[in-house]
């Protein structure tokens, strides 16, 4: 890992030059941040967790036509993805009012939105990611009009696609984070075009997930919330989506994984 160059450093992971051009490594920590990295620590085994969780809902996006910059999981911790530009927006999509919608607009959390609601924040940590609408989009160029209907629309077909997927393991999703990325294309007649990808991660850092039947929180809010048993609860979801073995002891995260590759 020494020998590798790193590009950039974020809360959660850390990116490496990849061993191909338009190549990068996503590498996942056991880092946790909330509240604009007020809040640390370090959580045993989460890397690894978010690593396998984001690769399996990838793939099943990519399956449903949604192009996204995964390429190939390398080992426990690290992915190879395709080199984007990231566009500097965090797209949300709520199903069910919580967090900062909860707060802001003052619903009770929990309650169901009558439709699903695709919300805009610009990435700026030192901002604290604030909310913005469309008219802040286009007038400051940080995306076209093109790329923000293509994000809306991709967005709900991955809530769409998220939801049946969640559900079909008792888990209720309530919202989620995503990010897009700029793939240049090179035309047949040598221009480059750019193309708006899926990229960065989903997993339960970026999800709300609550049990079905309990409303037990199964995401970061644990961590965020001081409810303990996080790793726990992100290894409940890896294992009701097949991707770890059950575990023998139910107390503890079993990291062992259902292919024996790393
Ligand atoms: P809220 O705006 O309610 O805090 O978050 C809405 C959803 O987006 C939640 O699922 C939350 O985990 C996710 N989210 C919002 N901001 C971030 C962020 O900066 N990083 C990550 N990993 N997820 C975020």
């Amino acid at each position: 890992m020494s020998r590798r160059k790193q590009i950039y450093e974020g809360k959660a992971k850390i990116l490496y030059e990849g061993p191909e051009p338009g190549t990068l490594v996503q590498y996942f920590k056991d880092d946790a941040t909330a509240f604009n990295a007020q809040k640390k620590a370090i959580l045993d085994g989460k890397g690894v967790l978010n690593n396998r969780i984001s690769e399996y809902v990838m793939l099943r996006l990519e399956e449903i036509g949604i192009p996204t910059h995964f390429i190939k999981r390398l080992n426990m911790r690290e992915q190879l993805i395709k080199k984007v530009e990231i566009i500097p927006l965090e797209v949300i999509c709520r199903n069910v009012a919580a967090g900062t919608m909860a707060k802001r607009l003052g619903l009770e959390e929990g309650t169901k939105l009558p439709r699903s609601v695709v919300e805009f924040c610009l990435k700026r940590d030192d901002l604290g990611d604030p909310l913005v609408a469309e008219e802040h989009i286009h007038t400051f160029g940080w995306a076209s009009h093109a790329e923000v209907d293509e994000m809306i629309a991709m967005t709900l077909r991955i809530n769409d696609y998220l939801r049946g997927m969640f559900g079909g393991i008792g888990i209720n999703l309530i919202d989620f984070k995503i990010e897009f990325g700029r793939l240049d294309i090179t035309m047949e007649n040598g221009t480059v075009a750019h193309q708006v990808i899926l990229a960065d991660e989903i997993s339960p850092d970026s999800c709300r997930l609550w049990d079905r039947e309990t409303d037990r929180k199964m995401d970061k809010d644990r961590f965020r919330r001081d409810l303990g048993g996080v790793t726990e609860a992100y290894t409940e979801v890896a294992t009701r989506l097949g991707i770890l073995k059950e575990t023998q002891n139910k107390g503890a995260p079993n990291l062992s994984v259902v292919s024996n590759d790393d």
